[in-house]
C-alpha cells in the first residue's frame, strides 16, 4: 500500500465507509494518518469495578458471566451482560445488537471502557468498548474527531492497518538542521506515536513535532507570501509628498504622535520601489481613519486611485460621509460603490472608476466584484480587517498592478498572534489615544438591574444623549435571532412610551438600515437597539451609552469593539453588561472589562480566560485550519517554529535547495488547499 492509496482501496472500506470518510476530506491513506487524535483515553489506568466513578469514562478488568439476556422495550432490544471482577459487577448494556448476548468468551478477561451511568437504581455501562484484555492492556487510546456514521473503533482499526502498512513511508520533511536544534523527533515517529503512543513520553515528543510541523509550515507559507509580494515585484513609486502635510493640516485636530508614526513608516515604504503591505492596529478610537485618508490623499497626489474595502453597507456610508467632507472641497472625486446603487447608478460609478475619474472609492465587497474594473488603482485599504480574509485581501490587490496594500484592524493581537495570523504583513501600532478622550465608566451586572437601567437611559435621552443597546444573542439561528430583536424592541417602545426607540439587524435591507443609522446620527432616534450590526466603526459621537445584553455571550475583544461606539464625545460615557452567567471564567471576564480599558490588556485576558477559540482561530482570518497546534496553549511552540521559519527563509529565500524540496512542497500543498498562490 502506498501513502497515495484511494480510501476505497483499503481492506473494510466500501463506498458507504469512504463517502463517510471523504466528507471529513480523507481521500487517501496518508489523509487518515494527519487524522489526528481529539483526544485519548488512558486505558494504562485500570480500575477496579468497586472503584468506578458515576458519570464518567472508566476503563476496567472484568470477565462476563455466561450469556447475556434480551429483552424488548417498545421497538428496540436490549440487551444487557453482567461483567465482574472480584470486587463487584455492573451491567454492560448494548441495544438493537443482539449478538452481544454471545460475544464474550468465558473465563477470559476483557478491558472495558465506557461511562458509567444509574438507571433505574442499576449501575450500567452503555455500549462499552472491548478488546480482549491481553491486547488491549496498558493502551493509551486515541480518540478522533468524529466522523459521523463510523465508529471509533472502525476509525482506528482503519488506521492502525495503515499505520502497519505504510510503515517508514512517510518522507521526513523537516530539514535536520531545525530537528537537532528544536529537538523534534522523526516524522514516522511522530505519525505512529500521535496515533499509538507506546507512552507518554513518546506521545509528547510526537506531539511536539506536529505542532511545531504545523505552525512552522504556516509560517513559512506565510512569509514566502511576502517575499513573493514584495521583493518580486516593483512598488508604485510615489515620491510627491509635499502636498501630505498641508493636508494634515485640513483636520480639525492634529495628528497624535502614535498616527504620526504610523504616517512616516508608512511612507517608507511607499517612497521605495517596493510594494507596501502594512498591518495597522489600533484600538477603536485611535483614529485609523485619518491614517487611511493621509495615504489615500498622497497617492491621488501622485495621479494614481486608492480604494478603501469595509465589511459592512453601514460602515462604508459612514466613512464615504468623512472621506467626502475632507476630499470633495480639494477637488478630489470620491465615490461610494454601495449594494443599494439602482443599476443606473452604479453604471455611472463603475465607468467613473474605469476611466479614472473616479479618485478615491469606497464601498463593500461590491468593490472586489468581477465587474469592478480601475484605471490606475496604487493604494487599497481594507479596513476592520479581521472581518476580511487573506484572500479577499488578495482579491482586492489583484485589481491594480501591484498596489500598496493597507490594513486596519481595531482588533488587538497580541504580538505572537499577530505573526501567525498576519505573518504576510508588517506591523505597525497606533498605542495612543487622541487626547482628552474620557474614560468610559463600565459595569457589570445582573439582570434584576435592567429597569433601573432603562430608567438611567431615559434620564440621558432627557438630556439630549443617546445610547445603544445590543440586544440578547440567541445561538446561531438567524431567524430567532430577528424575532428576539424585533420582541425586545416592541417591549422596549412600551417600556419607554414617549421616546424614540428603532432597531436595526443584519436581514434589514441596505437602504433601510442606512436611514435608521443616519436618523440616529442626527439625533432623531434616541435609542438604538442592534443586533452585532454596529459593532464596527461607527461613529455617533452624541451616544453615551452602551448597553449589552447576554455580555458573557461576547468575546472580551468584542466587547471592548462595542464599548468603543461610546465615549467618542464630550460627555460622559458608560458600557453596562448585563449577565447572569455565574461561572467563575464569566465573572473574571466581566471584571477585566471593569478594570481595563486597554484593548491588548484585554485580549490576553480573553486568550487567557478562554483560548484563542473563533475570534482568534487560523479561520476566521482565512488561513489554514489547525489539526493539532493551539495558538494559545502551544505559545511557546510558536514562537520557536517562527523563528526557525525566519532563520530557514534567511538562508534559502524562495526554498530552492534540494534538501528543502520536500519541505517546499508541503508548504504548497497546505497553501493550495486554501486556493492561495505562493
Ligand atoms: P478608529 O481608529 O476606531 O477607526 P476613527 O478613525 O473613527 O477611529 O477616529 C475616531 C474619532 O477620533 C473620529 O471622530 C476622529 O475624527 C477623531 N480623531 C482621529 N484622530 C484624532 C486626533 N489626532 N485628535 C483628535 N481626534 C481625532
Ligand atoms: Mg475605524
Amino acid at each position: 500500500m502506498d501513502l497515495q492509496c484511494p480510501i476505497l482501496e483499503l481492506p473494510n472500506v466500501g463506498e458507504h465507509r469512504a463517502k463517510k470518510l471523504n466528507s471529513m476530506g480523507i481521500f487517501t491513506a496518508e489523509d487518515l494518518l494527519t487524522h489526528f487524535p481529539r483526544e485519548y483515553d488512558d486505558r494504562s489506568h485500570v480500575r477496579k469495578i468497586k472503584e468506578l466513578v458515576l458519570n464518567e469514562e472508566n476503563t476496567f478488568l472484568a470477565f462476563a458471566k455466561g450469556q447475556g439476556e434480551s429483552v424488548r422495550i417498545r421497538n428496540m432490544t436490549l440487551t444487557r451482560v453482567k461483567l465482574y471482577d472480584e470486587t463487584g459487577s455492573v451491567y454492560g448494556v448494548w441495544y438493537n445488537q443482539l449478538y452481544m448476548k454471545k460475544a464474550f468468551l468465558e473465563k477470559t478477561q476483557y478491558l472495558f471502557t465506557g461511562k458509567l451511568q444509574k438507571k433505574y437504581g442499576k449501575l450500567e455501562i452503555a455500549s462499552p468498548e472491548y478488546e480482549k484484555a491481553e491486547i488491549a492492556m496498558g493502551k493509551i487510546v486515541p480518540i478522533y474527531p468524529s466522523v459521523q456514521g463510523l465508529s471509533q473503533k472502525i476509525l482506528r482499526k482503519l488506521i492502525e492497518e495503515v499505520l502497519k502498512q505504510t510503515k517508514s513511508q512517510l518522507k521526513e520533511t523537516m530539514p535536520f538542521w531545525i530537528r537537532k536544534e528544536y529537538f523534534l523527533c522523526e516524522r514516522n515517529f511522530a505519525i505512529e506515536n500521535i496515533h499509538f503512543p507506546q507512552s507518554q513520553e513518546t506521545f509528547f515528543q510526537a506531539r511536539r513535532r506536529l505542532v511545531f510541523e504545523e505552525f512552522f509550515l504556516l509560517q513559512l507559507g506565510l512569509l514566502l507570501m511576502k517575499e513573493t509580494l514584495q521583493e518580486g515585484k516593483e512598488g508604485i513609486l510615489l515620491k510627491k509628498e509635499e502636498a501630505v502635510e498641508e493636508f494634515l493640516k485640513k483636520f480639525p485636530f492634529a495628528m497624535t504622535n502614535a498616527q504620526k508614526k504610523v504616517l512616516l513608516e508608512m511612507k517608507e515604504d511607499m517612497r521605495q520601489p517596493k510594494v507596501m503591505n502594512r498591518l495597522v492596529q489600533g484600538d477603536v478610537g485611535s483614529g485609523k481613519t485619518a491614517v487611511a485618508m493621509a495615504a489615500a490623499y498622497w497617492t491621488i497626489q501622485n495621479g494614481y486611485q486608492a480604494a478603501l474595502m469595509v465589511p459592512t453597507e453601514v460602515l462604508a456610508e459612514q466613512h464615504y460621509t468623512s472621506f467626502c467632507q475632507m476630499f470633495e472641497p480639494l477637488g478630489i472625486k470620491t465615490v461610494l460603490l454601495s449594494g443599494s446603487l439602482t443599476a443606473k447608478q452604479k453604471r455611472i460609478v463603475l465607468e467613473q472608476i474605469a476611466s479614472g475619474e473616479a479618485q478615491m472609492i469606497l464601498g463593500t465587497h461590491a468593490v472586489i466584484q468581477k465587474d469592478v474594473i480601475f484605471s490606475k488603482l496604487a493604494l487599497v485599504i481594507t479596513d476592520e480587517q479581521h472581518r476580511f480574509g487573506v484572500r479577499q485581501r488578495g482579491a482586492l490587490f489583484e485589481k491594480g498592478k501591484n498596489p500598496h496594500v493597507l490594513v486596519m484592524t481595531a482588533t488587538p493581537i497580541p504580538r505572537t498572534l499577530a505573526l501567525i495570523l498576519y505573518g504576510d504583513l508588517d506591523i505597525s501600532i497606533i498605542d495612543e489615544l487622541p487626547p482628552g478622550r474620557q474614560k468610559i465608566d463600565t459595569i457589570a451586572v445582573t439582570p434584576s438591574y435592567r429597569q433601573r437601567i432603562y430608567h438611567f437611559i431615559k434620564k440621558q435621552a432627557d438630556s439630549g444623549l443617546q445610547s445603544y443597546i445590543i440586544c440578547p444573542m440567541i445561538e446561531e439561528n438567524e431567524k430567532l435571532q430577528l424575532q428576539a430583536v424585533l420582541s425586545y424592541t416592541e417591549a422596549l417602545q412600551k417600556n419607554m412610551a414617549g421616546y424614540q426607540v428603532a432597531c436595526v439587524h443584519g436581514k434589514m435591507k441596505a437602504k433601510q438600515k442606512q436611514e435608521i443609522m443616519e436618523a440616529f446620527a442626527k439625533g432623531q432616534i434616541q435609542v438604538l437597539v442592534s443586533t452585532t450590526v454596529i459593532e464596527v466603526g461607527i461613529n455617533v459621537p452624541n451616544a453615551v451609552v452602551m448597553l449589552i445584553e447576554n455580555a458573557e455571550r461576547f468575546g472580551l475583544a468584542q466587547l471592548h469593539q462595542l464599548r468603543g461606539r461610546v465615549g467618542r464625545g464630550s460627555e460622559k460615557s458608560y458600557c453596562i453588561l448585563i449577565s447572569e452567567a455565574k461561572s467563575k471564567v464569566a465573572q473574571q471576564r466581566m471584571k477585566a472589562m471593569e478594570k481595563s480599558s486597554d484593548g491588548f490588556v484585554i485580549s490576553e485576558m480573553d486568550l487567557k480566560l478562554r483560548g484563542p477559540g473563533e475570534f482568534f482561530g487560523t479561520k476566521q482570518h482565512g488561513l489554514p485550519e489547525l489539526k493539532i497546534g493551539n495558538l494559545y496553549k502551544d505559545i511557546k511552540i510558536l514562537k520557536e517554529a517562527q523563528k526557525a521559519a525566519e532563520t530557514l527563509i534567511k538562508k534559502d529565500r524562495y526554498l530552492t535547495l534540494p534538501i528543502h524540496q520536500s519541505l517546499k512542497e508541503q508548504v504548497v500543498a497546505l497553501w493550495h488547499q486554501q486556493q492561495l498562490s505562493i
